[in-house]
């Protein structure tokens, strides 16, 4: 039985005053009960949101590691290092990074496989952009990220993967719960077939985009969907409260 998980994506947003958040959405959430809880704030928060969190439900990742372990890399951030910061994971190929920094599967696999050697959880996203769905490319964009991204022997204690289709990230557009669906047992199939039915049935899969305390609950109905990766939402204990509680 996979575990539920809620993951948090804070994106460029957050100081010091903000880690006030995590100790209210830790209060909230005591003990939940087969569900993971996750925040990524930005690193600059890192070290003082897992200080703030520590021993409670809440753990904390990065939003993006460097694929080497340490050298001349002017302001990246090793996944040893955020590690060391009090991370358990790290957010990878987020369509921001793969758009704004050139990210491609290729990067987003090293970075991926660095994390995972480092002990960190990978959560690889990828998602197609509106183009693509209406050129009736998403399963393909899907399929493809997901082949180029994930590192081989990757398992559900090392990775998540989380559907973000672009067009849907920040713009309150979200797609059909039926196109949730089919991208997601699309997902479960394509990892079954490279990995076996045992270990893909392991890795839990996220859906992201615009996911609201008010839509929360009918896409996590939706099958394969094991949680989400949220982003505006998370930004405040009101707002992702409840999409923990629609998981739990
Ligand atoms: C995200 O940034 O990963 C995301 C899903 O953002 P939002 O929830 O704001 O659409």
């Amino acid at each position: 039985m996979r575990r539920k998980l809620a993951a948090g994506n804070w994106k460029m947003n957050g100081t010091g005053a903000e880690l006030a958040e995590l100790a209210a959405l830790a209060q909230s959430h005591p003990a939940p009960e087969g569900t993971d809880i996750l925040i990524c704030p930005p690193a600059t928060l890192l070290s003082r949101a897992a200080d703030t969190t520590r021993g409670g439900p809440v753990q904390v990742g990065g939003q993006d590691c460097h694929a080497a372990a340490s050298g001349a890399h002017t302001g990246d951030l090793s996944a040893a290092m955020l590690l060391d910061a009090g991370a358990s994971a790290v957010i990878l190929g987020h369509s921001e990074r793969r758009a704004d920094h050139g990210e491609t599967d290729a990067i987003v696999l090293a970075k991926a496989e660095a994390a995972i050697a480092a002990g960190l959880l990978a959560v690889v996203c990828l998602g197609e952009t509106l183009e693509e769905r209406e050129a009736g490319k998403t399963l393909s964009v899907v399929g493809t990220q997901l082949a180029g991204s994930v590192p081989e022997g990757a398992s559900g204690a090392t990775l998540v993967v989380a559907y973000e289709p672009v067009w849907a990230i920040g713009t309150g557009k979200v797609p059909t719960l039926e196109q949730i669906g089919e991208v997601h047992d699309f997902l479960r199939a394509e990892l079954t077939n490279r990995f076996g039915a045992e270990t893909a049935e392991g890795i839990r899969l996220l859906y992201g985009g615009s996911v609201k305390p008010g839509n929360a609950a009918e896409i996590f109905a939706v099958s394969n969907v094991d949680g989400a990766l949220v982003g505006g939402a998370s930004l405040t204990a009101a707002d992702f409260s409840p999409i923990i509680s629609a998981l739990e």
